[in-house]
Formats: structure tokens, sequence, C-alpha cells
């Protein structure tokens, strides 16, 4: 009985971190069009982050270098880069601390 409300809890915080992270815009067309076609070119087949550890993932998401939150324009390519879907979940948790701390600064 225990057991099984622990799985539960832990399945409903999965849940929110996944609310969480999504934001509006990539649910927007203009930017689904955007990222197809920058994974669909030859050179951005593979994780980024894979490849510098000599690892070949497929890359399945088109990240922002700089978090989309602070960067100037996020349709501008040269903050672009791929990453595969586990590059991008460890990529995500830094964001965060990078937009924390780009608002701090700018209170300061
Ligand atoms: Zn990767």
């Amino acid at each position: 009985m225990r057991k099984k409300n622990i799985r539960l809890f832990s399945k409903a915080r999965e849940k929110e971190q996944v609310r969480e992270r999504s934001n509006p815009f990539y649910h927007t067309y203009r930017w689904r069009k955007v990222s197809k076609e920058f994974l669909s070119r030859e050179e951005n087949q593979f994780c980024v982050h894979c490849k510098m550890n000599h690892v070949l993932a497929p890359a399945t998401t088109t990240d922002h270098i700089i978090p989309m939150e602070i960067c100037d324009d996020p349709y501008d390519e040269r903050n672009f880069q791929p990453l595969c879907m586990r590059c991008n979940r460890i990529k995500g948790a830094s964001d965060k601390r990078m937009i924390q701390q780009h608002k701090k600064k700018r209170h300061e």
C-alpha cells in the first residue's frame, strides 16, 4: 500500500516538471517549422553534446544555446544547437540557473 502511494506521487511530479518546462513559444507553428528545418540538415543530425563525448545520438530538439527567455532573437540560428532528448533535459536545468542569474543581474 505504501509503495503504491510513493509511485503515484513521483508520477505526478514528473508531469509537473514537464508542464513547467513547456513554453508556449515551442508550440508555435513558426518555431516548429524552423526547428524541423534546422534538424533536417546533414550537419545537425546528431546531438552536439554527445558528439563531444564521442557518442552519436540522433538529435531530436533544437536548443537555444543562450536560453530563449533571455536571448535577443529566438529565431537567430547562430544561437541554435541540435540536442538529443537526454541532453536537452540536462541543459534545461542549467538554463534555469542561467535565467535566474540573468534576472538577478538586471535587478542589481
Ligand atoms: Zn546528447
